[in-house]
């Protein structure tokens, strides 16, 4: 989600530190370079929650993903996709991921017990050889994985696997080389009409410009391929409840999603990664034609900005989400953003209630740093000052704690250095 506010240039470095290497197997012995997508619902409510397959679709003739870090070694995220090899149980595959539904829960209507709502969820996987589990996994009260629902595929069934015809017209924007060693990001052009056709054009290059003009980004600009994608529909913009507009678009997105004015996404991930069947792409940005300020995005989902005046720094600040899975800095009286850390330690890298603090970035803070740390005053818009343990984070004024006094993850500052460290962690894990 997003928090309104100015930001000027800096750069920052960050210390890079290896993640845990695991036993990736060998993706040529379980996959063929293919794309398999999974889509499927996520019912539930407060309390429970279940998935049902709906279909695998044929997504893509190849698989843009890494083939040598198949298995995630990043904590994160409320879920995981664990795929196994049927006959031996071995694990093959596996991402971490949120989604709309884990928003919905901390939401108003979604805290009620009874509420029952269902979203959509799609999943990328590279295509098995043999038959596979394909487990998915959310966490229990200790934050750890378990599967709570297996989807069963075997390739010798071909009729499970359907197929689509490519919708959206795909461009190259920046190519860099090979996708298997690259951050493939897919621009999807939203809520453009017929007679938007040019301004479409110039809006991709704008937002790929906005998604590699910043640190990390601009460093490893190398490191990533842009594509975008293009649909024009018959009316220009994207509804929106508040100005008593509804429109038709290609992903049929909308503001005010779970009654907050600027949080603009679609809950339509089907019909949004039918647009993208035939593209490679690790990552979605929709770009949303609409100048009234909003976007949002989701860990390993996708990330959505509006293209207006503030895109520059929206789109870096929901990179952080989508991308880096960190969490907002900023602290938030809204009662939709209701989140308690009182007895755990959040997951995001970025925030800590103390609780496993061994587990952040205590081992970069100075020693005698006072905790809680008092903000710097006076500190330039994109600076983020030393590091400390900065009370008021993730939405609580209390009890949740954040690197710096300022970060892009707060205020369109600078990200801060442990926020840094994590991107290009992530980054690492498509490139290597
Ligand atoms: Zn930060």
């Amino acid at each position: 989600m997003i928090k309104q506010h100015l930001i000027i240039f800096a750069l920052l470095c960050a210390t890079l530190s290896p993640l845990h290497a695991q036993n990736n197997p060998e993706f040529e012995d379980f996959f063929h370079n293919v794309t398999l997508r999974v889509d499927y619902l996520r019912i539930g409510c407060m309390r429970h929650d279940t998935c049902i397959l709906k279909e695998y679709v044929l997504q893509n003739d190849v698989w843009a993903g890494s083939t040598t870090q198949l298995l995630d070694p990043i904590d994160n995220g409320a879920y995981r996709i664990l795929v196994k090899d049927a006959a031996s149980g071995q694990d093959l595959y596996s991402r971490c991921y949120n989604s709309l539904f884990e928003e919905y829960r901390s939401t108003i209507p979604g805290r009620d017990k009874d509420s029952i709502a269902s979203f959509e969820e799609v999943m990328l996987i590279p295509y098995p050889k043999k038959a596979v589990d394909i487990c998915l996994q959310k966490r229990d009260a200790k934050n750890r994985f378990f599967t709570a629902s297996t989807f069963h595929f075997n390739p010798a069934d071909e009729g499970s696997v359907k197929h689509r015809h490519q919708k959206g017209n795909t461009i190259k924007l920046v190519n860099n080389g090979d996708m298997h060693n690259k951050i493939d990001v897919v621009i999807v052009a939203e809520g453009y009409g017929k007679k938007d056709a040019k301004k479409m054009q110039e809006d991709f290059k704008l937002f790929t410009n906005y998604l590699l003009g910043v640190e990390p980004f601009k460093s490893r600009a190398e490191d990533f391929n842009v594509w975008g994608v293009g649909f024009l529909a018959d009316e220009s913009g994207v509804t929106d409840p508040n100005a008593d507009r509804y429109v038709n678009s290609a992903v049929g997105s909308s503001y005010n999603t779970f009654g907050m004015d600027r949080y603009l996404m679609t809950t339509n991930l089907f019909q949004l990664h039918d647009l993208l069947y035939g593209t490679p792409y690790d990552h979605i940005i929709i770009m949303a034609n609409c100048d009234t300020y909003g976007g949002g995005a989701i860990y390993n989902y996708y990330a959505f900005s509006a293209v207006q005046k503030m895109s520059q720094w929206i789109l870096p600040h929901e990179l952080g989400h989508s991308i880096g899975g960190l969490a907002d800095e900023y602290v938030e009286d809204d009662p939709n953003y209701n989140r308690r850390y009182e007895n755990i330690e959040p997951l995001e890298p970025n925030i800590t209630s103390l609780i496993d603090f061994d587990k952040k970035w205590k081992s970069l803070v100075p020693e005698g740093t006072p905790i809680p740390t008092k903000p710097v005053e006076g500190l330039g818009k994109r600076d983020n000052g030393p590091i400390g343990v900065y009370e008021g984070a993730g939405y609580m004024a209390k009890g949740c704690y954040r690197p710096c006094t300022k970060c892009m993850m707060r205020d369109y500052a600078t990200f801060c250095p442990v926020c840094m460290k994590r991107m290009h962690e992530v980054f690492d894990l498509y490139v290597r």
